[in-house]
């Protein structure tokens, strides 16, 4: 299976007071076709900053994107136009991300109105054919989006993600917003749609539960960059980076026979803000020996598609 999403030493870096936030720091991987990465880390690690860069809805500041095959790091605005059709983004929260004064039809039907080429047959049709996709009931037409409960709004979202027939798409926190009771039906939904159109995912989320059951592939990231990476099998079963082990433990294992081992984190979250020398996690780090605090251990692959940064891990 080829690669469809190839990122290489990608960077994001804003501007603030004192100097540069390094949301996105030196950041490789690739996604193949059709199957699902999920990343995963603390707010503020910067996984929603790089998934907003991956579709070109924020700049990156260094590095290089590889999509099905193409350089596509800068773009002019012909190729961006082109390559909304391709890459969409399904957004935490659907009620601040829908439009209050469009109805379902407008809502959906919008990207094709901007992308142009569609008759309003067409364009009736598709809206009709995704909201039985999402499993909207067509009734529901002409409703706005504050009539409507979390879940159904959340289809909204991922219909009019649709539209356009996409080929990879950024779930960014998809239901974290939601019902827990909702939540299965909606990555139900995200799972059936990714069999039947082929898709292929970036699943961005804090819940590891979540992550694991949807992805064939896990990042950790942390402080801008990834610190492990591995099958989403492998990781649950032997974590290897101090983070992510602390991470792991919070999540409840479903066998009663298994002690849990919570492993809490102590110590001052590093500065994103011009970062020093180092590993970003040593002041939190219970395995910290100095050389952590001068060099930042580089991303290295420690078995089969395993990769982990900590000088520890041999
Ligand atoms: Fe901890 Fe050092 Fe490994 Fe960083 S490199 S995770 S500080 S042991």
């Amino acid at each position: 299976m080829s690669n469809l999403v190839e990122v290489r030493n990608l960077k994001k870096y804003f501007e603030v007071s004192g100097g540069f936030l390094h949301a996105v720091d030196d950041v490789s991987f690739s996604i193949e076709k059709g199957k699902t990465i999920g990343v995963v880390g603390e707010s503020g690690c910067g996984k929603s900053t790089l998934g907003r860069v991956l579709i070109h809805l924020l700049e990156s500041t260094g590095g290089q994107l590889i999509y099905d095959g193409k350089d596509i790091t800068k773009v002019s605005r012909k190729e961006l136009s082109d390559l909304r059709k391709k890459v969409q983004i399904i957004f935490q929260d659907p009620f601040s991300s829908l439009n209050p004064r469009m109805t379902i039809y407008q809502t959906i039907a919008e990207p094709m109105k901007i992308a142009g080429g569609y008759s309003s047959r067409q364009i009736d049709e598709i809206v009709y054919k995704m909201m039985d996709t999402v499993g909207l009931a067509r009734r529901l037409v002409n409703v706005y989006p504050h009539e409507l409960d979390g879940g159904r709004r959340q289809r909204i979202g991922i219909a009019r993600a649709l539209v356009l027939n996409p080929e990879f798409i950024v779930c960014d926190e998809p239901v974290s917003a939601l019902d827990v009771s909702i939540q299965a039906q909606i990555i139900n939904l995200l799972l059936d749609i990714q069999e039947k159109m082929g898709l292929t995912y970036m699943f961005i989320t804090h819940d590891l539960m979540v992550v694991r059951f949807i992805s064939d592939e896990i990042i950790v990231m942390y402080l801008g960059q990834i610190v492990e990476k591995a099958p989403s099998k492998e990781l649950f079963e032997r974590q290897l980076h101090p983070y992510t082990k602390a991470l792991l433990s919070a999540v409840p294992i479903p066998d009663v026979h298994v002690p849990m081992k919570h492993v809490s984190l102590s110590g001052e979250l590093t500065t994103p803000i011009n970062p020093k020398p180092g590993c970003r996690f040593a002041a939190r780090c219970p395995y910290a020996t100095p050389m952590c605090t001068k060099e930042n251990p580089a991303l290295r692959e420690v078995s089969e598609g395993h990769f982990v940064a900590c000088h520890l891990v041999k």
